[in-house]
């Protein structure tokens, strides 16, 4: 197997400073990973001539295909596209094609084209010229001695395109590209490192053709299993081995394999037991229902949700009893387990689901700190509770208690089965 080695050079003063922040090499490692193109180094530089060439010269000791962004704008700052056609010894020629698609695009805006913009279709005559469906400066492909060099505008989505579109394609022409195989595996309610310490012996001898990535998100863990070859079909055998070896590890912790969300997961195990569920959210303030609806297909299972702030509304509406908010708080086992219970019977669902806390910044005691937050699963059988200790972040406090909630009644639905 070859490996094909990419360097990505972003340019502009702007990235520098810290005015613009860099996301074109942000998504351009994404896509040339999943073609198997191996992303050595990415550079940041500004628009400055002799910066670019010495860019140039180091990437292309390490990198078959050199990416390069900005600097193509008609102001004066930009000068990427007069450095490549000296650095490469190409005169600047007038295209007369280039200059119909932005004579065309200014019209199609209602303007017609300044001598300024007309200078952009002064291209380096011997590069590949890629037309810029999205906007005014076309991008350019170089070669030389096997390597591709290839300047693009750093406007996000005209790059985007112009990648999508014409760059990805022809590089998988040029380049005899590994076969790539991804097999993700879901897991939720155990932090990143706890992980690692639980799969550290499995990882260490993991082939290696086969990679690890851990991917966290909010109380989510995906781990990555990427393996590159020639033969996808072997890939998928010596991958699905090592889910094998590696699922006795963490076997209650994963809840899908593949990528597929949490709330989707729920979802259809809820469908398949023919179950439905009914929320009363206080903290979390409808981000669970919200979360859940997000999901097509949530009507089958989803009844409704109440969002019972004010003690109130506790007491009022879903029935919660005055001694039990006065004898333990709002914030407490006792109110949240009776808040699943009612919801589960007010909405006629399966099960009842509950949160109640402080979410922060403000509110919190010494008994019971900015974090302190109380979930309940409750069924036909029994009702199930959980006290998290969480963060001061607001925001950061919904969404873990989103993924507990869900785990909660993932670990009931498991149990059931
Ligand atoms: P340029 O091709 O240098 O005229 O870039 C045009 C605009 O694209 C800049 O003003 C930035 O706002 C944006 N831009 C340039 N480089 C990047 C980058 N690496 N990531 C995100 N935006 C960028
Ligand atoms: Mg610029």
């Amino acid at each position: 197997m070859n490996n094909v080695y990419a360097e990505v050079i972003t340019i502009g003063d702007e990235i520098l400073y810290g005015q613009t922040l860099d996301t074109n090499t942000h998504w351009m490692g994404q896509k040339l990973n999943e073609l198997g193109i191996k992303i050595i180094r990415k550079v940041s530089i500004g628009d400055d001539k002799e910066e670019i060439v010495s860019a140039l010269d180091e990437a292309s000791r390490r990198a078959d295909i050199i990416l390069m962004t900005g600097g193509l704008g008609p102001t004066k700052d930009d000068i990427t596209k007069f450095t490549l056609a000296a650095y490469f010894g190409m005169p600047l020629r007038r295209n007369e094609e280039a200059l119909a698609h932005i004579t065309e695009l200014f019209a199609s805006r209602g303007r017609t084209i300044t001598p300024t913009n007309e200078k952009q279709a002064d291209l380096p005559l011997g590069c590949t010229i890629i037309t810029n469906r999205m906007g005014t400066a076309p991008a350019m492909w170089f070669e030389r001695e096997g390597k591709v060099f290839v300047s693009m505008p750093g406007v996000p989505y005209e790059m985007k395109t112009i990648m999508e579109e014409e760059v990805l394609p022809r590089l998988k022409e040029n380049f005899s590209l590994p076969v790539i195989y991804h097999q993700m595996i879901q897991t939720v309610g155990i932090g990143e490192s706890w992980l690692s310490d639980k799969i550290e012996a499995w990882e260490t001898s993991l082939p290696s053709h086969i990679r690890l990535a851990y991917l966290p998100s909010f109380g989510n863990v995906k781990l990555r299993l990427t393996a590159l070859g020639d033969d996808l079909e072997l890939l998928k055998a010596q991958v699905m081995e090592e889910v094998d070896k590696v699922m006795p590890l963490i076997e209650e912790y994963v809840f899908a394999l593949g990528d597929i969300s949490l709330e989707e997961t729920i979802g259809n195990m809820l469908m398949e037991k023919g179950k439905t569920i009914a929320l009363a959210e206080s903290c979390s303030g409808g981000y669970v229902a919200h979360s859940l609806t997000s999901t097509a297909g949530s009507s089958a299972y989803f009844q409704g949700a109440l969002v019972p702030y004010h003690n109130k509304l506790k007491e009022e509406v879903l029935d919660v009893k005055k001694e039990t908010l006065i004898n333990n708080g709002a914030v407490s086992e006792a109110t949240v387990t009776e808040m699943a219970q009612n919801i589960r019977k007010l909405l006629q669902a399966d099960f009842g689901l509950a949160s109640s806390g402080i979410a922060g910044p403000g509110g919190g005691t010494l008994e019971k700190p900015v974090g302190t937050i109380w979930i309940a699963v409750a069924d036909a059988h029994e009702t199930i509770t959980q006290k998290l200790t969480l963060s001061k972040d607001r925001m950061l406090n919904i969404k873990l208690t989103k993924v507990a909630l869900l785990n909660l009644l993932r670990k009931r639905l498991k149990q059931l089965a």
